[in-house]
Formats: structure tokens, C-alpha cells, sequence
């Protein structure tokens, strides 16, 4: 039986079959419309993304006697007899980086092509070519003759000289997406009468990272082993976590099921899972609960902050992996911290329907913010008093105008154009005031950093602004998407008739020491000091 293997079998035969890189090849097809062909490509790019494939379709397409809109027309005289043409000379430098293979490229290219019109040198891994070899190619690359054509390919761009780039067009390919991997796969499953379970051919897709000849590769492997491919034929044979094991290994911490996280550990480390896999697969999981924390107002997993930390956590271990250090045991610490230190074990949150929230009477405001007890208490930005910043808000609702509002957007504007403190023009370059009473404003920022730090130094800003403004005000910073939320609570409560009562702020830690005038000083003397107050 005539068996071929899948990436060879489907290996496109012209620039329609070429998948995911869209943009080269409408510049290669550009190209050839106009008749503009240089003397030199240069292909960079992952393993398995189309490189050597789209050299051979372009050799293919300039040699056809009837080119079409998608290169070769395959049925003239040099289409069909591509694959035996002289003229296409195939070069693999990974096995021949010898000065001698480009010597004889040298003595030959001056000859003119035998029957087509380009001679069409393909020299792949380029990059492993010795210095010798190099400097021998560069020689051809200054002058080749008009009938040559090289297509340099190379996982390694940075390894080719620089003399050997600035003589060549160069492409870069990029990994195939996703998407793309698994549309030529339903389509090769289907062509081929092959069985298999959408979520394995999903997971295939996933661990070819972005190269369809692995992608195929796979499927041809797992295809002659089994009748219907499935989930646990790829996840056994190619060391992958599924997404379902992902999915309960991210419940695991919001149930504080620790047992069950050791051994889910300890299995991946059995089945000698990629960590590295792993990884990227949690951070994926990540982004995902990031979202939701953001966007579903009852979200019951990880709180954003602590999302966000376990990621950049997640992230960093491969620095420090070496021969002598096993991956599973960072991976296993470093989740491990987001565990409470308890035996107990939750339910998994379901996630409740979207409700309205009931418009907050903001005197409550004044209670202490609760603690919520499905949250390990690892605080980012543990210096952010949250009473302070929803007193100041409550604040300046109680008398929030557009008058106000103008006033203190002008000021600020001014404040920002002519501030002569770096460190405070740093924190308030990116925000804008959204709100303000005659005492209170509320700026708005974009960025979660900006909106921590300000809050952080709010005291600092507050004097700036009294210093340069010659006005007291109070500042309290959110970010556009949490003032949005405030906003909304507003005008519901605005609508319903709740009245917003001003609430006192707590003392300030570095109170400054108010100058006493004279007539206090009087008083003082006169009365004791705990009993009077001054207007
Ligand atoms: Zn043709």
C-alpha cells in the first residue's frame, strides 16, 4: 500500500492550501502578478509553520507556464513535472554544512536553467551553514545571475550573518493560530475517514503549538494506534494536562481541596506532563478567571489581585528550573500558597445568575468592608485602605455638581501641565477627574497600577494640590471600569432618593501639627484645651 505520511500527503500545492500566514503569501502572489521576483528570500520562522512548503509552491509558481490566481496552475508542463525538475535544487543544511555543497552550487548556477525559467535554489536551516559556506553563498548572493532564485529558510534567524539578511527579502512566519490548526485538522480527519473526539483533536491543535506538521504528525501517530482517537489517547501519549484537568485543578484552590491538588501533582508527574505545557495552560486558565473576576459582579473564584499574582508566580518558575531542580515541586509551592491553612474542604461555587445589585445605602459605608473568607489574605497592595477610598467617594457624592466638576477638571489639567514634582506628576499623568463636590474629587485612570499608587500617596496629593492650587481638596482614585460601577450606584440611588450623608475621614497618620494662632493660644491658656473647639 502506497502509505504516505499525513504532512506529506497534505502539503499544499498551491497558496490556497497554505495555512495561517495570509500576509506573506499575498505578497509572494503580489509579486508574481507584477513579475517582480528578487533574487533572494529569506523565510524565518518556527518549525512546521509553512516555511519550506510555501519555497516549493513559489518555486512551483514562477516556473508555471499558466500561473493563476493561486500560483501554480498544477496541470501545465512545469507543474507536473515539478517534482522531478533539475532546475529546483533542494538544499538541507543541517545535514550538508559544508563549503563544498555551496562550491557546487557556485559552478552550477552560472549554467542556464535546462527547461524552466528559474533555476530555484531552496537551502533550508540556512542558518547552519559554516562561515566558510557562508562566505561562499555571499559571493553568489552579491551577483547571481537573472535566471537564479535562492529561498533561504531558517528556524534561526539571529544565527545568519547580517551580510547574508540585507541581501534577501525576508518573511517572517509566525505560529499558526489555533483556529487555523484545527480547521485543517476536522478537514484532514475528514478527507482521511478518521475517528476522533473534537476534544482531542482540539488538544492535538494545542500541544502542536502553532506547527501543522506536528499537529499532523500527532493525528498519524495516534490514528494507526486506535480506532477513535479520544481525549486520553492524546493526554497519555503526549504528556498534555487536559482542559477539564486544568479546570479542577484551578477548583482545587478555590475548594481548598489540597489532597486532591497532591495527587492531581503527583499524576502529571507520573505521566511525565510537560511543565512547561502545564504552565502555559494554567496562565490560559488564569486569564480566563481574570475576566470573570472582573466581569461577573457574584464571581466566586480567586480574588483578581491574587489571580494576578499566582500568574506572574506561575510564570517565572522556568528561570530558575535547571538539570537539578524539579519543575513540579516550584509548580507545587507556588500554588500551595493561594491554600488556606485549614483541612476544610468547599463546595465548588456554582455561579450564581446575574442579579441586580440593590442600591447600597451608603451609610453603610462606615462598617468595616467585609472579609471575604473564600480568599487566602494575600494582599498585593496592602497599604490601600478601602474605608478611606469609599468614604471619599460617599464624600463627594453628597454634593457632586457639574459646576464642581468643570471647575476641578480645569485645575487639574492646569496642575498636570505645570507640575514641578516628578514623582507626583508620574502618578497623575493618565488621570482625569470624573467626579467632584466643592471639597472631593475622583480621578479615574485606566491602569490598576496607577489607580494602587495614587491611593497609596493620596495624602501627598492632596498637599500638592493645596500647595500649588491654593484650594483644600480630597482625592480619591478608581479605575474607569470600578467608577463606572460607583457611577451607576449613584444615579440608582440618585432615582430611589437616597441621600448621601457626609461621613468623617478617619485622622490622617501624619497629621500635621496645625499652626495655633494667637487667638487660640488664648484660648487655650484660658480654657482647658480638651473643652473648647474653634470655628
Ligand atoms: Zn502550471
Amino acid at each position: 500500500m502506497d502509505y504516505k505520511v499525513l504532512y506529506r500527503k497534505y502539503r499544499p500545492d498551491d497558496f490556497s492550501s497554505i495555512i495561517g500566514q495570509d500576509y506573506m503569501i499575498s505578497i509572494l502572489k503580489n509579486a508574481i502578478k507584477k513579475s517582480q521576483i528578487s533574487h533572494a528570500y529569506i523565510f524565518s520562522g518556527p518549525r512546521g509553520t509553512g516555511k519550506t512548503s510555501t519555497a516549493k509552491v513559489f518555486a512551483k509558481a514562477i516556473n508555471c507556464l499558466n500561473p493563476t490566481e493561486n500560483g501554480p496552475c498544477n496541470a501545465c508542463e512545469a507543474c507536473l513535472n515539478f517534482k522531478e525538475n533539475a532546475d529546483i535544487i533542494e538544499m538541507d543544511a543541517a545535514s550538508n554544512n559544508g563549503v563544498d555543497e555551496i562550491r557546487e552550487i557556485i559552478n552550477n548556477i552560472k549554467l542556464a536553467p535546462t527547461s524552466s525559467k528559474y533555476k530555484v535554489y531552496i537551502i533550508d536551516e540556512v542558518h547552519m551553514l559554516s562561515t566558510s559556506a557562508f562566505n561562499a553563498l555571499l559571493l553568489t548572493l552579491e551577483e547571481p545571475p537573472k535566471h537564479v532564485v535562492f529561498i533561504l529558510a531558517t528556524t534561526n534567524i539571529e544565527a545568519v550573518p547580517i551580510t547574508i539578511l540585507s541581501r534577501c527579502q525576508r518573511f517572517d512566519f509566525h505560529k499558526i493560530s489555533l483556529k487555523d490548526i484545527i480547521n485543517r485538522l476536522n478537514y484532514v480527519v475528514s478527507k482521511e475517514n478518521i475517528a476522533i473526539d473534537p476534544e482531542a483533536l482540539e488538544e492535538i491543535a494545542y500541544i502542536s503549538d502553532g506547527g501543522l506538521r506536528d499537529a499532523l504528525s500527532i493525528l498519524d501517530q495516534l490514528s494507526s494506534n486506535t480506532n477513535k482517537i479520544t481525549i486520553d489517547d492524546v493526554i497519555s501519549h503526549f504528556g498534555s494536562a487536559s482542559k477539564k484537568q486544568i479546570t479542577d485543578l484551578y477548583n482545587c484552590i478555590i475548594t481548598n481541596n489540597i489532597d486532591h491538588f497532591l495527587n492531581m501533582m503527583e499524576e502529571f508527574k507520573k505521566l511525565s506532563i510537560d511543565y512547561k505545557l502545564l504552565i502555559k495552560k494554567l496562565l490560559e486558565k488564569l486569564e480566563e478567571e481574570a475576566i470573570n473576576s472582573k466581569k461577573e459582579p457574584n464571581y466566586q473564584g480567586l480574588s483578581y489581585e491574587n489571580i494576578r499574582s499566582l500568574a506572574f508566580e506561575l510564570a517565572q518558575i522556568s528561570n530558575y528550573i535547571n538539570i537539578n531542580i524539579d519543575p513540579y515541586l516550584l509548580i507545587q509551592i507556588t500554588i500551595l500558597k493561594y491554600f488556606h491553612n485549614t483541612n476544610e474542604v468547599k463546595e465548588i461555587p456554582k455561579s450564581e445568575p446575574k442579579t441586580i445589585k440593590e442600591p447600597q445605602v451608603h451609610e453603610n459605608i462606615q462598617e468595616e468592608p467585609e472579609l471575604k473568607e473564600e480568599q487566602p489574605n494575600i494582599n498585593v497592595n496592602p497599604s490601600i485602605d478601602e474605608k478611606l477610598i469609599n468614604i471619599r467617594i460617599n464624600n463627594c457624592f453628597t454634593n457632586a455638581t457639574k459646576e464642581n466638576l468643570k471647575k476641578l477638571q480645569t485645575m487639574w489639567e492646569e496642575l498636570i501641565n505645570n507640575a514641578d514634582n516628578n514623582e507626583i506628576l508620574n502618578l497623575i499623568v493618565d488621570t482625569t477627574v470624573s467626579a467632584a463636590s466643592d471639597t472631593y474629587g475622583i480621578l479615574t485612570s485606566d491602569f490598576d497600577e496607577t489607580v494602587s499608587l495614587i491611593n497609596k500617596n493620596i495624602y501627598k496629593i492632596d498637599d500638592y494640590f493645596q500647595e500649588k492650587m491654593h484650594l483644600d481638596y480630597k482625592f480619591v482614585a478608581l479605575t474607569k471600569e470600578n467608577w463606572q460601577k460607583e457611577r451607576n450606584t449613584y444615579i440608582t440611588n440618585i432615582k430611589n432618593k437616597v441621600e448621601y450623608k457626609y461621613i468623617e475621614e478617619p485622622k490622617r497618620p501624619d497629621e500635621p501639627q496645625k499652626e495655633i494662632s494667637n487667638i487660640e493660644k488664648t484660648a487655650y491658656n484660658l480654657f482647658d484645651k480638651e473643652k473648647i473647639e474653634i470655628e
